[in-house]
């Protein structure tokens, strides 16, 4: 048994300035994450397109359901949030029971991270991959390990070779958010068929609906056959429900075993339970959703890149932007938010010559390109 050391005199240790509560040791080495700007000072009309939120806005069964939500916010809600796993356990042929939802698919990130790193253990994730990975790793006490990628795309053989007996996770976001790109269903297998079997492959499918490629898959099959695949999903996204804040995972039962013992016991709230659930109702608004997307993504690309800006291509519902600098893109960044056009900056990914443009309604597509081919001809009349 250890002997219990008597606690020093309150008042003595208090007086000692360096001494205070310590967090893990990773924590004070998280940047943190910094949304996209929402707001440009002294303009009117402002068209945000920094946060790849949908332009169509959400279902109006969804904003319905999230109404009479208010009639019951004194009730806790179901914390195994059933209907809506049924839902979307029917929406896309999958069993409730291996479903389990979060705050956002953001905080299902975090309890993976939490309950698979521990101290020491190393998450992989990719040179261009979404930045809450690694918050998310060093918040559990992990050491990140980046994997570089090819051509700003995921590179299963670079993930591999990060490989050590100290990983425990490995993050890919299928697309990937910013760069766009993406992973073909048959590369994604051959990296859960190599990854060491008890590590843990998480699939970030956020952008999945947009994804309309046919060589593209979110990956919930491999989820079926396999220990050790996860795929979350968000609602943020394609379902314009960005506010209330609900994602979901799609995982094997041992691994939503563990989720549920460490999640928050009402980790989604009611509004959130029932607007998710009506919002899987209404397939002909994602529909519109995609192809709303599918044609200005390519719109886009085309006007942009006739302007000669390079833009990678997407899977995604945002193109990336290639500026010749850092200072280019800044100044590209400044042109636009002047007009009330707001895009992302992305020096946070390695990427401070780009932007990231999320595609949003006809009209911010159509000014986009505008600020874009002024900005481009006044810096060629300056030289
Ligand atoms: C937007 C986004 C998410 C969604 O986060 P939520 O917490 O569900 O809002 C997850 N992963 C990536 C890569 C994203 O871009």
């Amino acid at each position: 048994m250890t002997k219990i050391q008597a606690m020093p005199a309150v008042g003595k240790a208090s007086l000692d300035a360096a001494v205070r509560p310590r967090p893990l040791a990773g924590v004070f080495s998280i940047d943190p994450y910094v949304p996209g700007k929402s707001s440009a000072p002294g303009v009117a009309k402002v068209y945000k397109l920094s946060s790849n939120e949908t332009p169509l806005g959400p279902s109006p069964l969804a904003i319905e359901a999230f109404r009479s939500a208010a009639d019951h916010l004194d009730a806790y809600p179901d914390g195994t949030a059933g209907v809506l796993r049924a839902a979307i356990g029917k929406r896309f042929g999958l069993d409730p029971a291996r479903i389990v939802c979060g705050n956002g698919s953001d905080e299902l990130l975090h309890l993976l991270a939490s309950a698979y790193i521990g101290p020491g253990d190393e998450g992989i994730f990719t040179e261009h991959g979404f930045l809450v990975y690694k918050i998310a790793i060093l918040a559990a006490g992990g050491v990140p390990v980046v994997a570089k990628e090819t051509r700003l795309t995921a590179n299963v053989d670079a993930i591999l070779g990060k490989v050590t007996s100290r990983t425990k996770v490995v993050f890919f976001a299928n697309p990937n958010n910013p760069t766009g790109t993406y992973l073909p269903v048959a590369e994604v297998e051959r990296l859960a068929d190599s990854l060491p079997r008890d590590v843990l492959l998480v699939i970030d499918a956020a952008y999945a609906e947009y994804a309309t490629q046919t060589d593209y898959a979110t990956g919930q099959d491999l989820v079926s056959s396999r220990e050790n695949v996860v795929v979350t999903r968000t609602f943020s996204k394609i379902h314009g429900l960005a506010s209330v804040r609900l994602g979901w995972c799609y995982a094997p039962a041992d691994v939503c075993d563990a989720l549920n013992r460490i999640r928050p016991p009402f980790n989604t709230s009611g509004a959130a339970i029932q607007t998710g659930a009506a919002s899987l109702q209404d397939e002909a608004h994602i529909e519109r959703a995609i192809a709303h997307n599918d044609r200005w993504r390519e719109w886009l690309a085309r006007e942009i890149g006739a302007l000669g800006i390079e833009t990678t291509p997407s899977a995604g519902n945002f193109l990336l932007l290639h500026f010749a600098d850092p200072a280019r893109a800044a100044d590209a960044d400044r042109f636009l938010t002047s007009r009330g056009l707001i895009l992302r900056a992305v020096g946070a990914y390695g990427l401070p010559h780009c932007l990231r443009l999320t595609v949003g309604a006809e009209e911010a597509n159509r000014l986009v390109v505008e600020g874009l081919r002024d900005f481009v001809s006044q810096g060629n009349a300056i030289g």
